[in-house]
């Protein structure tokens, strides 16, 4: 569905290929994370583990009988997210969480895709049908909306990795038939996935988050998020173990260039609400602004780096 007319290729197209001379913080950053995962230079964690003699893999956590009784009970991913290992050993793992009830309607867990040497990470809310069905991320028709509109905002899908907030798709069954209908997930259920999220972004290490919608926005930045004030601005990058704990209600945003050098957040809507609205040509236009500003700071990103 094309819901725009033309293309205005605003800023030049984010070239991966930049992505490699990220190879080292720029002069006065902070101290952040394994740099080398920005220059695309996997590490030994990266690899595939080893699985022991017990069928385990190195680093994840044991999960006793007695917690299975009471899987999805206790609302926390938390001790089914290996302390090991790159985000092969995650997806597998996530593959079997019981982290909140969720679990168990779904077909799979949906996690991330996209490669570990990714700029930027797209968070959306919860796997749609077709993702739930597929174990894929925004396949379905959100998802191919996103890529138009990044397409058109110089955004490289390649230099993307997609997730979402919540890893099982959540639904109820319509009164007649057999359609399953997206239900949003509770902030308890967002807050119990969280930890795969933070994971992801430990392993990624992005240049910049991309939050579509209130629920990853909350995800991302904690409860005060409100996608319908802060959509659109550079919001400072939250450490990845304090993740969903900022304060975001007074973030009014910060410098192109500023955010470039020490990472950002940029918050808009769900694709799947331009599909919804009234007026979709207006809808998107305001999702096109929004990535437009995060291209922006990937494009400075690049530069400063070319520079270095
Ligand atoms: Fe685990 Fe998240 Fe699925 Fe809940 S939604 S079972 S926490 S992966």
């Amino acid at each position: 569905m094309t819901v725009h007319s033309g293309r205005v290729p605003e800023f030049s197209r984010i070239n991966s290929g930049d992505f490699a001379a990220r190879g080292r913080p720029p002069q006065g950053a902070p101290a952040r994370p394994d740099y080398r995962r920005s220059a695309g230079v996997l590490g030994a964690q990266e690899r595939e583990p080893a699985v022991t003699r017990e069928g385990r893999r190195p680093g994840a956590r044991t999960v006793t009988t007695s917690s299975k009784k009471a899987a999805g009970q206790d609302y926390d991913a938390g001790p089914f997210v290996p302390q090991r290992g790159g985000l092969p050993t995650l997806r597998r793992a996530a593959a079997g969480c019981e982290g909140c009830p969720l679990f168990r309607d779904a077909t799979q867990t949906v996690f991330g895709a996209g490669a570990s040497s990714a700029r930027i990470v797209i968070v959306g809310e919860q796997p749609g049908d077709q993702e739930d069905r597929r174990g894929e991320p925004f396949v379905g028709p959100a998802g191919r909306l996103l890529r138009e509109a990044l397409g058109e905002a110089g955004i490289e899908e390649r230099s993307a990795y997609f997730t979402n907030a919540v890893k099982h798709f959540k639904f109820e069954i319509a009164a007649r038939g057999k359609r399953r209908i997206h239900k949003a997930p509770s902030l308890r259920e967002m807050s119990a996935c969280r930890p795969w999220l933070a994971a992801e972004l430990r392993k990624v290490d992005p240049e910049l988050v991309m939050a579509l919608g209130a629920t990853a926005g909350k995800a991302v930045l904690g409860t005060s998020f409100k996608v319908s004030q802060q959509r659109g601005l550079l919001l400072p990058m939250p450490a990845w173990d304090a993740l969903g704990h900022s304060d975001a209600s007074g973030a009014d945003g910060i410098p192109v260039r500023e955010a470039a050098a020490h990472g950002c957040v940029v918050a808009t809507i769900h694709p799947s609400a331009v599909l919804r609205a009234d007026d979709r040509e207006a809808a998107y236009r305001g999702l096109l602004s929004d990535l437009r500003v995060a291209a922006e700071v990937l494009r400075s990103g690049a530069e400063r780096a070319a520079a270095d």
